[in-house]
């Protein structure tokens, strides 16, 4: 693709076909399309033509066409490029990913920067690698399914290109990791303790582990790992995300929200074993 039509590294410009496209409808439900000469989406409110958004600026508004042929007010579709965020929520999965508020979290806590060289592991659909490749990461992932690992290699080559450094190897990260020199560990599986071990030979030091856990038991058996090894400055935290509804003088809290998601564990390689300071907190 060339600039004028956006590229995966700088979307901008008109909507040029080959992209991929949010259409959000006067509900808020979201569709995630290709753009493709000649084609066509169809939904619950109509047909809209993709030679319509081609060569239209991003932010742009499209009517869709009723299928039935009758005359009716045309539904209206707004067009923006969609945010990884918006992908990865609509992108196919195998494996539960990392919802988006926790990836954010995830960018800072571990760090992550660009030419940083990332181990993760499992890499199960893909998210948390687009994640760290967005960040500028190099990215190699153990996975332990097959399926699962060409899923991701088809998801990350949709976002970023098939250029993009990401490796996936089919293995169990519990055996031990090959790799040497690296800036970080990201992990989001079941028993993370299992590889504190190779972690410690695997990272630089002062590089990160990061733990992503669905629950706080997991996380204090890592935790109890990670002070029997070369870790230190070990922290643990969840992130909660309560939006607003603001319309008008309605002005409060929405009345739903995602209470529980994960927990966040990070921790920094050390050069000697730290297991009394680490839990020391001077303040
Ligand atoms: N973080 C991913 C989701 C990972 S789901 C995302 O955001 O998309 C957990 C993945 O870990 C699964 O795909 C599972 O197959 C993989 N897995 C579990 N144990 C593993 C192991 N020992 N080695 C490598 N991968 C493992």
């Amino acid at each position: 693709m060339t600039d004028a039509g956006g590229t995966a590294a700088a979307p901008r410009g008109p909507l040029a076909e080959g992209e991929r496209v949010l259409l959000v409808d006067h509900h808020d439900r979201r569709y995630l399309i290709r753009l493709a000469r000649g084609a066509s989406f169809q939904s619950h409110a109509g047909v809209v033509e993709h030679d319509a958004l081609i060569g239209q600026p991003e932010g742009s508004e499209v009517s869709a066409w009723r299928r039935d042929g009758r005359e009716g007010p045309a539904r209206r579709f707004l067009a923006v490029r969609p945010t990884l965020a918006d992908v990865i929520v609509k992108m196919p999965r195998g494996a539960q990913v990392i919802y988006p508020k926790d990836l954010g979290a995830i960018v800072v806590a571990a760090d992550l920067f660009p030419g940083a060289r990332v181990l993760e592991a499992g890499v199960g659909s893909g998210a948390l690698s687009m994640t760290a490749l967005r960040a500028g990461c190099q990215v190699t992932g153990y996975e332990l399914r097959e399926d699962f690992a060409r899923r991701a290699r088809a998801n990350v080559a949709e976002l970023l290109g098939p250029e993009a450094p990401f490796r996936v190897e089919e293995r169990d990260v519990y055996e031990g990791i090959d790799e040497t020199g690296l800036d970080r560990v990201l992990l989001d599986l079941p028993e993370p303790w299992r590889v504190v071990e190779h972690a410690e030979r695997a990272l630089v030091p002062g590089g990160i582990l990061v733990a992503y856990l669905p629950s706080i038991t997991q996380a204090a058996e890592l935790r109890a790992q990670l002070g029997r090894a070369s870790f230190a400055l070990a922290e643990t935290f969840e992130i909660l995300r309560r939006t607003w509804h603001i319309e008008g003088r309605s002005v409060r809290p929405d009345h739903r929200m995602v209470a529980h998601t994960g927990f966040i564990t990070t921790a920094r390689r050390v050069v000697a074993r730290a297991a009394e300071s680490e839990t020391v907190d001077e303040v």
